[in-house]
Parts: structure tokens; C-alpha cells; sequence
């Protein structure tokens, strides 16, 4: 005789689970996201979602999993229009702060990244270089005294076009205009990803993101790009293409699987000052 694993009671025979303990775990779980997917308009109960999770046989393990997707969920409805405010920002961390995550717990989670990454594009757009990146190891390049490193890209495909043509009709990207201190909306980046078949993959590695430059390290190539020698950008779902100012210069592309970010994140600290 199995036990069911929701409720550890006999489920009978060749049985794993009773069906009403699995439909009460799985109306548990909708109703606990759905809340912390609300938690910027409708503050978080802490005890309700403790009891709900208690009843609908939650573990500990998979509510704090429910509640970053939850967020994760939240956060992404509210960089659908605009990049998170200070009061997004609170609400946030009120729900982290309630249920008792720790650093370890954040720092592996790619929901916290995508908060910390907004809250990037905030200071930016603020005007402020962000100071929330805390680089562990040793960087493949030298950065210049009084630059500061703003984020970190690990295993970047770095792309040139294969040969060198005038564009007529454009890039396989989209185009937007460039104003000072815009906030491109997620929603814009989705289903352009690079097309890699025109494309000729130089080499994979670090990309660093600086006040002052875009530092790429790769196993055969490193250089630095300072913002004021690239002429435009291209934004992608997965990543960023780019045209240095020379005459002869192949448009690159670096593939960082973060278009959305990569792109609000160098086009605004290239537009700058
Ligand atoms: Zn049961």
C-alpha cells in the first residue's frame, strides 16, 4: 500500500496520491501566485498564504519557489509599461523581506536578477551610476581608473556579419528612435532574435558593461568599445547588434539572452551626459 504523497496517509493499492489532496495542492498553488502575482496592488497577507500553503499540502521548499514566480510574474507585468518605481521597488522587497529569503536563496535566483536589473535601468535613467553589481573572480580585461563595471554577461556569443554590406532595407532587428533616457518596454523585445545565419561566430565569453565602455573577453579576442565610437544599435530579443564608426567596420553582435535588458542598459548610458 503507497502512501500519497500529499497527505502521507494510505492512497491504496499501486497508489502514489489521493485526487482530492492533489486538486487541493494544485487549486493551493494558482491561488498563493496568483496573490503574489497582485502583491504591487494588493499588499501580501503573510498568514493567509502560510495557512493556504499548510491546507494544500505545501512544503516550505515549493512556497518560496511559488512566491519568486509569483514575482517574477509581477515584476514582468510592471516593466510591461514603465521600469519598476521606488514603490514597486518597496513592495517587492516587503514580500522577499516577509517570507524569509536569504541571500544565497536571491543571488541564484533569475527573478531577483531580473529586479536587480530594473532597478539598474532605474538609476540610469535617474541620471545615477548604479553601484549594485558585486563581481566575484577576476575580470579577463583592465578596466580604466574612475570606470565603474555596471553588469556582467557570462558566456556572450560574440557575431560579425560574414561579409560586409550596405544595408537598403534595414536590419533583422527593430528600429527605434533614440531618445535621451527612454525605458523600451519588455513587451517590444519579443520574437526578434538574431539571425545567426548571416553571421559568423567569432568567439564566446565576458561581457562587461561599464559607465564608459563595453568590455568584451573572449578566448581569442578582447577589446573595449567606448560608447561615443559606436553609431547605432540594433535591439534583439537575445541580444545586441552594433556599428562602430568607421567606414569599414562589420556590424557586431553579441548574443547576451537578455535583448531587453542589453539594450536599455547600453543605449542609455551611451546617450549619457
Ligand atoms: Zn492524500
Amino acid at each position: 500500500m503507497g502512501l500519497c504523497r500529499f497527505c502521507g496517509k494510505p492512497a491504496g493499492f499501486l497508489r502514489k496520491e489521493h485526487r482530492e489532496c492533489r486538486e487541493k495542492h494544485n487549486s493551493g498553488v494558482f491561488i498563493i501566485r496568483s496573490m503574489v502575482a497582485d502583491s504591487l496592488s494588493n499588499s501580501v497577507d503573510r498568514d493567509e498564504i502560510l495557512k493556504i500553503a499548510r491546507e494544500s499540502y505545501i512544503s516550505n521548499e515549493e512556497l518560496k519557489n511559488l512566491i519568486l514566480n509569483g514575482l517574477d510574474e509581477a515584476i514582468d507585468k510592471a516593466l510591461g509599461d514603465n521600469i519598476l518605481t521606488q514603490e514597486e521597488e518597496e513592495k517587492i522587497k516587503i514580500v522577499l523581506l516577509k517570507f524569509g529569503f536569504g541571500v544565497d536563496e536571491l543571488s541564484s535566483s533569475k527573478t531577483y536578477e531580473k529586479f536587480i536589473k530594473a532597478l539598474i535601468l532605474r538609476d540610469i535613467l535617474e541620471g545615477k551610476i548604479p553601484k549594485r553589481l558585486d563581481i566575484k573572480g577576476v575580470l579577463p580585461f583592465n578596466l580604466l581608473k574612475n570606470e565603474t563595471p555596471i553588469w556582467l554577461f557570462n558566456d556572450v556569443k560574440y557575431y560579425q556579419l560574414k561579409t560586409y554590406r550596405h544595408y537598403v532595407g534595414g536590419s533583422n532587428g527593430f528600429s527605434i528612435r533614440i531618445t535621451k533616457g527612454v525605458y523600451y518596454r519588455m513587451g517590444d523585445f519579443r520574437g526578434y532574435p538574431v539571425e545567426e545565419t548571416e553571421l559568423t561566430k567569432v568567439d564566446e565569453g565576458v561581457m562587461c558593461i561599464t559607465d564608459k565602455h563595453i568590455y568584451f573577453g573572449g578566448r581569442i579576442k578582447s577589446f573595449r568599445i567606448s560608447y561615443d565610437k559606436i553609431v547605432s544599435f540594433t535591439p534583439y530579443s537575445d541580444g545586441i547588434g552594433i556599428q562602430r564608426d568607421s567606414t569599414n567596420a562589420r556590424p557586431e553582435y553579441f548574443i547576451t539572452n537578455d535583448g531587453w535588458f542589453t539594450y536599455n542598459l547600453v543605449v542609455n548610458l551611451a546617450n549619457r551626459g
